[in-house]
């Protein structure tokens, strides 16, 4: 592996990025936050990019970003754009869980500089970020362009799922985060019912992973997040409730009646639009003093 570029530098692109690094690719990293990339380049041996021509020795660059407009601003717009820079053929790797109508529109943008585009969202959250076993949803137009993402994506984790053309590991991971967002709503209502009713939460978690309601949420969310009041999850409320959002526009766009996907992400924007972007979990504290 030459250089790699590495885009977005938070709570899942430093393990990411460590994780890239300690493969012995050589990186060039960039954050809008200066200190995580001083930090992050000291800690990893990665060469700090200041400006945008830095990138341009790079096979192939990684996103890891809030949102397709972020995507879209770190390639185009900081410092005149990184993509004008790319070498023909490189490749960017766009881990974020971004929008896929705005990802295709992106691989034809960089399709006009001799760039592919791949989409390679992952789910996992900060424990398998670190550990390398995310799982990784990978889309692409391409073979070609998938071979050459494949050995980057597999230094943060060997579970790589093929999932279709460009834009399909996107749909994915909106869709896979839908259901874990009804999981965590349903969980909550659950708890919030069980504890009027003299239910203690502690055993209510207990009993739901003995039983058919266990679920990643009932046996890692509730227990070591939300019944304890630590709510550190390490997934920001406003990054969930995109995601579900994603996935909700996805089912208007196929005019399939979709209920379930519009209550969840309703919940999830009412708790944002109450608390902004705290941690995910504390959804639960809002939806627990709402009166009936
Ligand atoms: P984060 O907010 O912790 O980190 C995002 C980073 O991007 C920040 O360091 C920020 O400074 C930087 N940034 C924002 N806009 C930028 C720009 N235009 N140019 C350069 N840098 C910019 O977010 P995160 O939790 O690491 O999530 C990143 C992506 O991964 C999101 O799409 C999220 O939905 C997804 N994701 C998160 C988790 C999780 O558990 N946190 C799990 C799976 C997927």
């Amino acid at each position: 592996m030459s250089q790699v570029g590495f885009i977005g530098l938070g709570t899942m692109g430093a393990p990411m990025l460590r994780n890239l690094a300690g493969s012995g690719a050589g990186t060039i990293v960039f954050d809008l936050d200066a200190a995580c990339v001083r930090d992050l380049a000291a800690e990893t041996g990665a060469a700090p990019a200041r400006a945008a021509s830095d990138f341009a020795g790079a096979e192939a660059v990684v996103t890891m970003l809030p949102t397709s407009d972020a995507v879209a601003e770190a390639l185009f717009d900081w410092d005149g754009g990184i993509a004008r820079h790319l070498p023909a053929g490189s490749v960017v790797i766009d881990m974020s869980s971004s929008d896929p109508t705005q990802t295709v529109r992106l691989g034809e943008r960089l399709r006009e500089h001799g760039v592919d585009l791949v989409d390679a969202p992952v789910s996992g959250a900060v424990a398998k970020a670190t550990d390398a076993t995310l799982s990784i949803m990978m889309g692409a137009d391409s073979e070609a362009a998938a071979e050459r993402a494949t050995p980057i994506v597999r230094t943060m984790s060997a579970v790589v799922f093929r999932t279709g053309k460009l834009g399909t590991g996107h749909a994915m991971k909106a869709l896979n985060n839908f259901v874990a967002g009804a999981s965590t709503t349903a969980a909550c209502e659950a708890l919030i019912a069980g504890e009027r009713f003299g239910l203690a939460p502690e055993t209510m978690v207990q009993i739901l992973n003995a039983s058919t309601g266990q679920s990643f949420v009932t046996s890692n969310v509730l227990g070591e997040h939300v019944v304890n009041g630590r709510f550190a999850s390490g997934f920001g409320l406003a990054l969930y409730a995109k995601d579900v959002r994603i996935a909700r526009s996805l089912t208007q766009a196929i005019a399939h009646p979709a209920p379930v996907c519009e209550a969840v992400s309703g919940a999830l924007d009412d708790a944002l639009d109450e608390l902004g972007n705290v941690d995910h979990t504390r959804a639960f504290e809002y939806w627990k003093d709402q009166e009936a």
